[in-house]
């Protein structure tokens, strides 16, 4: 790599800068030089960021920018790009504005007609996409879902019937029952990625038949320790079927023919003869 980091355009910018989930040595070169060549770094939580900026020797200052504080943090972001100055975007790990602080001050920024610049790096879902073996087709991205059980079911059962692969945060001391919604409210049988401290000393992932997933969490206390994502399979194409049409096919279609099976079926439940016949063709070529 012969090339020297060019780290800033010759335009006051906010640069969205990614930081490691845990392993300290997941930061990009170009991060570095960025968090080097900026006039200030605005940082969700400066103690704990500064370990990172020591790592590396930087000495740009920093300036807090939370949750708490995101609306004045970001008046002062904009006065330093409006005297002509750059600067970095960071959270506490991962990618800022992803379940973190940041979305709002890009927005002002950007209506305030400055550059905002991605440095792209960790986040912790796609991390654990990436290990699921399930994203092919697309994900879709939850974030966390709502702490009060009531909420989180009504969150689960509006997603029920979605395609998509589906990517959780989830708290450790929440993981447990959130797994056990999941199980009691979705079909059986979709597999989901339990990822644990990913690129940390205790990283662990385990794929697992979602109604399984509660008794691997339950068996060793250190399972429900540290971070989380979930990442969950889609759910199956619905057959427009009801659930005794499908239980007396699956029953018939293991005796008879397919074609006997699905007129006999639709003979006993009422069912569209059609769409039972479909639906045998693709039992059997499961
Ligand atoms: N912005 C971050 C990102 O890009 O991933 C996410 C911030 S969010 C406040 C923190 C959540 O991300 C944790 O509760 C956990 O669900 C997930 N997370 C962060 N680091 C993780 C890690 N090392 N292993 C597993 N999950 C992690």
């Amino acid at each position: 790599m012969r090339e020297a980091v060019i780290p800033l355009s010759s335009t006051p910018s906010l640069y969205v800068v990614a930081t490691p989930l845990g392993n300290l040595h997941d930061i990009s070169p170009r991060a570095v030089a960025v968090l080097s060549a900026v006039t200030a770094v605005a940082a969700e939580d400066t103690r704990h960021s500064q370990r990172l900026l020591d790592a590396y020797g930087i000495r740009t200052r920093t300036l807090a920018l939370h949750e708490h504080n995101e609306q004045s943090a970001a008046g002062e972001v904009l006065r330093l790009l409006q005297e002509g100055g750059s600067v970095a975007l960071i959270s506490d790990a991962g990618t800022p504005g992803v379940s973190d602080p940041g979305t709002r001050t890009v927005a002002r920024v950007r209506a305030a007609g400055f550059a905002v610049v991605a440095v792209p790096g960790p986040c912790a879902a796609v991390a654990a996409l990436s290990i699921s073996g399930l994203g092919e087709r697309g994900f879709r991205f939850v974030g966390f879902l709502p702490p009060k059980p009531a909420a989180r079911r009504a969150v689960i059962e509006a997603l029920r019937d979605d395609p998509d692969v589906l990517v959780f945060y989830e708290a450790p001391h929440r993981v447990l029952a959130c797994v056990q919604d999941l199980a009691s409210l979705l079909e059986p049988g979709r597999r989901v990625l339990i990822a644990r401290e990913l690129t940390k000393l205790h990283e662990q992932s385990v794929l697992l038949p979602l109604e399984e997933a509660a008794g691997w969490l339950a068996a060793d206390p250190n399972r429900q320790r540290g971070e989380f994502v979930l990442v969950l399979e889609g759910a199956a194409p619905r057959t427009g079927l009801d659930a005794e049409a499908e239980r007396v096919l699956a029953l018939l279609l293991a005796e008879l023919p397919t074609k006997v099976a699905a007129r006999l079926a639709a003979e006993i439940t009422g069912a569209p003869k059609n769409a039972l016949y479909a639906r045998a063709l693709a039992l059997k070529a499961d």
